[in-house]
């Protein structure tokens, strides 16, 4: 009898121990984000004007801007956590993050990893090359040539499939633009709308008219993450509704 009730408790022991090694590989967002009373996005602020580092060095710009909205429905304080771009999906699987909103473009590899938000912007690739360039117009002229993207971007993804380009990848678009100024590449391939920021403060560079992708801007979750997503989706339903949406593409995008 006494063998047998050991027998039982051994197995119970058992069965509570694999349930909570199986729990473990699961995190629970919403009762995490309840319990610490805070959410974490992941970004990559070198990518203005969807986030970048303001005057006081704090991170800001659309995505933040809309983080706070989803922080705010909520009920629950902002943390920003900035890191490499090609860092943000593995943070998120592990769990050092709730969500990233990075001006993150869907694509069919992404969506294996992570769940996406409905689409907050339409962006695409561009081609920034110097002004005194007589070579390049298009995309057809960037075969053979040095180009230069963010490492793990969609524009990296362009670029490696350019005929014989050598594709210089670096951890922030900027250093690839500086790069073309000072003539090591000859072309940089980036999403337009930090293109332009860039392409504005540097008069010796242009962007090219050629929209080389459409692209939808989400915010990532992880996979199976559904509560959490609804909240994210009916922040944005509710943004675009009232106005405030427009407000922030006029605040930071126009
Ligand atoms: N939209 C591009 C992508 O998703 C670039 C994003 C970024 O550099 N922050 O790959």
């Amino acid at each position: 009898m006494k063998i047998f009730k050991s027998k039982i408790l051994v197995l119970l022991l058992t069965m509570v121990l694999a349930i909570t090694f199986v729990g473990c590989g699961k995190i629970n967002t919403m009762s995490r984000i309840k319990k610490n009373n805070k959410v974490v996005m992941g970004t990559n602020a070198e990518f203005p004007p969807f986030e970048y580092r303001n005057d006081k060095g704090e991170v800001d710009g659309f995505d933040p801007a809309m983080a706070k909205e989803i922080a705010k429905e909520l009920g629950v304080e902002l943390v920003i956590e900035d890191m490499a771009f090609d860092s943000l999906l593995n943070a998120l699987s592990s769990g050092k993050i709730d969500f990233v909103a990075a001006g993150m473009s869907v694509t069919p590899e992404r969506l294996e990893n992570c769940d996406f938000s409905e689409s907050y912007y339409t962006a695409s690739q561009m081609i920034i090359v110097r002004k005194d360039n007589t070579e390049i117009k298009g995309r057809d002229d960037l075969k053979g040539k040095k180009l230069g993207v963010q490492e793990g971007t969609t524009g990296d993804l362009e670029a490696s499939e350019i005929e014989n380009a050598e594709v210089n990848r670096f951890k922030k678009a900027i250093d690839a633009v500086l790069d073309l100024k000072n003539g090591k590449i000859d072309a940089v391939i980036l999403d337009a709308s930090p293109a332009k920021v860039f392409v504005e403060k540097n008069d010796d560079l242009m962007i090219l008219d050629e929209e080389l992708t459409n692209e939808e801007y989400a915010i990532a979750v992880r996979k199976g993450d559904k509560e959490f997503l609804e909240v994210i989706n009916k922040v944005i339903r509710d943004l675009k509704a009232s106005g405030k949406y427009d407000e922030l593409v006029k605040q930071y995008i126009e």
